[in-house]
């Protein structure tokens, strides 16, 4: 069975201050019983000392020192509050008592004789507070004086107030509780707006926002959160849309060229050479659209999130053998310009940084001026480790520069060019970079060349 949250906020704070409120009773009886038994204790004390110097124990008699005192009314009469007094000899045998005692007695309990404490012991059908001091007759007991209070006035205080605090404990509870379950109610009120909000929103209207109301508290930063949350989602489905329409479109060029070019084909006869060129123009066009499946296919394998070896790689070899590599493939000039003498030992992985590499150079190579070399150059500053692609090419406006590393995005000097590409390199080398934790930054200059800078932390 779920309890809704305001039936736990409820129950978890009751629970709380039932204990608080348990032990403010505790404390609220105790307080009052030990006044009222500290009150009664006093009396008897002022009662025995005050008998203490008016009776005495002679060779097993009684002796007065003020006779009409002992006889005065509080001690014949059954008042409402009465003092009881017996005397007692050394073994506990009754020797006198007052009058309002009629036929009971006080009990003598020897082993407490001398402790000058009071306790309460149940007379007949009456509970009494007693205390009891010993008479002496020249250094030794002869009996004992046993002085008694009613109790029951006190204990029928006691007895109203547990029970008051007894009917009070389970009132005060269910009402705190149901005044909390009311309280949190309306606590969570805003929470549950925001969640119906929160419903209504589907795929078709993203847009849509959950209004923010009232003080700048916990509530409104939720809101806020929420909000926040819908934008990036909102920003990521309009991204996949973007990458989905641009990748269709990517594809259906070279696919309608190709059916352009078959249907010319088969339109009527044609001369050997005709088949060739034609044959030619497909191909091109399958080519086209195979480098952007496969760059398709490395970009989906880099956003999968599938982790990634890293191993210790030696980039001084890696660059020196790289660029060696890329030379034979290449009629450019490419130079590898090493400013350090000494290997330098990166945890990288190998594969993914021949593809950064290789998408930087070929860029290069594909945009560059014919005439001017190309450069790799690997040096240390301090604890960073860079790697440069240097080309002496068009260069990248600034508008550009800030959207070349998205999907499909092509710089405007090359779009009216017949230069290949789908414009899905360079975000391929950017997720790659973030993978590797390297720095990617590009320096350049229109008309004069571009540098691509990769950078390690060390
Ligand atoms: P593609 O080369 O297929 O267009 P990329 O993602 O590799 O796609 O590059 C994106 C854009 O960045 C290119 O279209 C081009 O405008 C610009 N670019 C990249 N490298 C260079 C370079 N070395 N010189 C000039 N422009 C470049």
């Amino acid at each position: 069975m779920s309890i809704s949250y305001k039936e736990r906020i409820a129950r978890r704070l009751t629970a709380t201050t039932a204990m608080i409120i348990l032990v403010v009773f505790a404390i609220i009886y105790g307080v009052v019983r030990l006044t009222v038994v500290t009150n009664i204790d006093r009396d008897l004390q002022l009662e025995t000392d005050e008998h203490k110097s008016q009776i005495f124990l002679v060779n097993g008699e009684i002796r007065f020192i003020h006779k009409g005192e002992w006889q005065e009314e509080e001690h014949s009469q059954l008042q409402l509050n009465p003092i009881f007094i017996e005397i007692v000899d050394a073994e506990g045998n009754s020797m006198d008592r007052s009058p309002n005692l009629l036929n009971n007695h006080l009990s003598f309990f020897p082993d407490r004789a001398g402790s000058g404490e009071a306790w309460t012991v149940q007379a007949g059908s009456r509970e009494l507070r007693q205390m009891q001091i010993p008479l002496y007759n020249q250094g030794m007991i002869e009996g004992y004086l046993l002085v008694a209070k009613s109790f029951e006035d006190a204990r029928e205080t006691l007895t109203n107030l547990r029970n008051v605090l007894l009917v009070l404990y389970p009132v005060i509870l269910i009402s705190l509780f149901l005044i909390m379950r009311n309280q949190a109610d309306q606590s969570i009120q805003p929470i549950r707006q925001i969640i119906q909000k929160t419903n209504l929103i589907t795929q078709s209207n993203l847009n849509e926002r959950i209004p923010l109301s009232g003080p700048n508290d916990e509530i409104e930063q939720l809101t806020r959160s929420i909000n926040d949350l819908l934008n990036r989602l909102e920003q990521a489905l309009k991204r996949e849309k973007q990458f989905t329409s641009d990748a269709s479109h990517e594809l259906r060029t070279p696919l309608s060229v190709l059916r352009g070019t078959l249907e010319v084909m088969i339109r009527k006869p044609r001369t050997q050479e005709e088949y060739q060129q034609k044959i030619q123009l497909a191909l091109q066009s399958i080519d086209r659209m195979t480098a952007t499946i496969e760059q398709l296919l490395v970009l989906a394998r880099v956003e999968s999130g599938q982790s990634i070896i890293l191993e210790e790689l030696d980039l001084l070899a890696f660059c020196e053998d790289y660029v060696f590599q890329k030379k034979l493939n290449t009629d450019r000039e490419i130079n590898f310009l090493p400013q350090v003498g000494h290997p330098i030992f990166l945890k990288t992985n190998e594969k993914s940084l021949q593809i950064i590499l290789d998408n930087l150079v070929d860029n290069s190579i594909k945009y560059a001026d014919e005439s001017k070399p190309i450069e790799v150059i690997l040096g240390k500053d301090g604890k960073e480790v860079f790697l440069e692609v240097e080309d002496r090419g068009p260069g990248i406006s600034m508008e550009d520069q800030k959207r070349i590393f998205d999907p499909f995005y092509r710089g405007d000097s090359v779009l009216g060019s017949r230069k290949p590409g789908a414009g899905l390199g360079l975000a391929i080398v950017k997720k790659l970079c973030d993978e590797l934790n390297i720095q990617i930054s590009v320096e350049s200059e229109e008309d004069k060349g571009s540098k691509f800078r990769l950078l390690w932390n060390t």
